[in-house]
């Protein structure tokens, strides 16, 4: 791999991966199949010298997740220090645990802003996607200790084949909770929900639908709610501009304190990671080889390599291209261009289209390997019209 020659600019934010402990067990969380210990994770003297490290090097902000990152009890400090030192702060919630006294804790701190995941609209389905009853009514009231708390807050809907039909009820939730952002996003193929796909692969026409109903609802409620829309990349002409490129935006530090340039990027065998308790944030932003292996254009080959848009989406997503086609370097298969476009697209058909019962019968919960058989929903019959030779 060639290193860029000069300086990469400071990154824009720090994803501070506090925990992976977390009371739910999402069955498309992205989080690691190997996930750390509570025993592994960085002590708090770590983190404060980490989020320090972060404003000197011009990070402007940091984004506690996990896990669940309200399972660290000393989150109002980490939360405090962040805002001592300049950085805006969001945290990133399932919502458990978050009552009145905790979001004004989290206030007080100087948390400017939160994003609280739902599931599903439905209990049932809040229950069965994320392995937890009765995780709405906490969610419920955790919306309630944020506004009380007089944070903003952004709803992240996390969509699958399971509850494509119900973005208009998304949308009446994330106003009734009082967001005053909704992300409607598809689920994204890393960690558990890759190894859960032929579950959660929405059908290409769900996939419209759900377009559709986006515009309608950005255009019915403008100027009240914000409507962010992510789609699935295995339906996609053109890939995204993963982490907005890599080691350009963003940082991610783990629990265990490995500083990553995305969330799944352990899952390429030949990077090597720094640890923040050996490298400061500056040496590795700069230096680390991990951050330098795919960084800029110089490693690309063709057809990213002479393709226009390489600056903008800096060929895709490596941890995907590496799921799909065996090579970390490869062009992102979400790319027409790239030779395994095809194959990716018939694969999502395939899986989106798998009798329901049989696809369930795949299912493995975060933290768990035992296999439940309660499929989302009725999925369509439909079969793939051609066979999968890819992948
Ligand atoms: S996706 Fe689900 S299991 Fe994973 S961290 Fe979020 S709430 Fe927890
Ligand atoms: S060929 Fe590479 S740079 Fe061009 S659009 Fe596809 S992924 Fe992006």
């Amino acid at each position: 791999m060639i290193a860029p020659s000069s300086s990469p600019p400071p990154p824009l934010a720090l994803l501070a991966e506090v925990t992976h402990r977390c009371p739910m067990r999402c069955v498309y969380c992205s989080n690691p199949l190997e996930l750390v210990a509570a025993s592994g994770e960085l002590e708090e003297a770590d983190w404060l010298r980490v989020l320090s490290e972060a404003a000197e090097l011009g990070i402007l902000q940091v984004h506690f997740s996990g896990g669940e990152p309200l399972a660290r009890q000393d989150l109002p400090r980490l939360i405090a220090h962040a805002a001592r030192e300049g950085l805006y702060t969001n945290l990133i919630t399932s919502g458990i645990g978050l009552d009145a006294a905790l979001g004004c804790r989290l206030a007080d701190a100087g948390l400017e802003h939160v994003q609280l995941s739902v599931q599903d609209t439905e209990a049932t389905g809040v229950d069965r996607i994320g392995g937890f009853q009765g995780a709405l009514a906490h969610k419920r009231r955790a919306a309630d200790a944020i506004a009380a708390a007089g944070l903003a807050m952004t709803l992240n809907a996390v969509i699958h084949r399971g509850n494509a039909e119900r973005i208009d009820a998304f949308v009446s939730l994330a106003l009734a909770l009082g967001a005053r952002r909704l992300e409607v996003a598809h689920v994204q193929y890393y960690g558990w929900g890759l190894i859960n796909r032929a579950w959660l692969m929405p059908t290409i026409d769900q996939l419209r639908a759900v377009s559709a109903r986006v515009e309608a609802a950005r255009a019915q409620h403008k100027g009240a709610l914000v409507i962010d829309y992510v789609i699935p990349d295995y339906y996609a002409r053109l890939p995204k501009s993963c982490m907005g490129g890599w080691g350009r935006r963003f940082m991610v530090v783990d629990p265990a304190g490995r500083a990553l340039p995305c969330h799944a990027a352990t899952t390429i065998p030949d990077l090597h990671f720094t640890n923040v308790r050996d490298a400061s944030i500056a040496e590795t932003w700069e230096h680390a080889p991990a951050f330098n292996a795919f960084r800029g254009t110089a490693w690309m080959a063709e057809p990213c390599r002479s393709c226009d848009r390489r600056e903008l989406d800096w060929g895709g997503c490596r941890c995907q291209a590496l799921a799909l086609t065996g090579d970390a370097a490869a062009t992102d298969p979400a790319c027409h261009k790239s030779p395994h476009h095809r194959a990716m697209v018939e694969l999502a058909t395939r899986e989106a289209s798998a009798p329901p019962a049989a696809a369930a019968g795949d299912v493995t919960y975060r933290g768990s390997r035992r296999r439940r058989p309660r499929p989302p929903a009725a999925a369509t019959s439909r079969k793939a019209e051609e066979t999968c030779s890819g992948f």
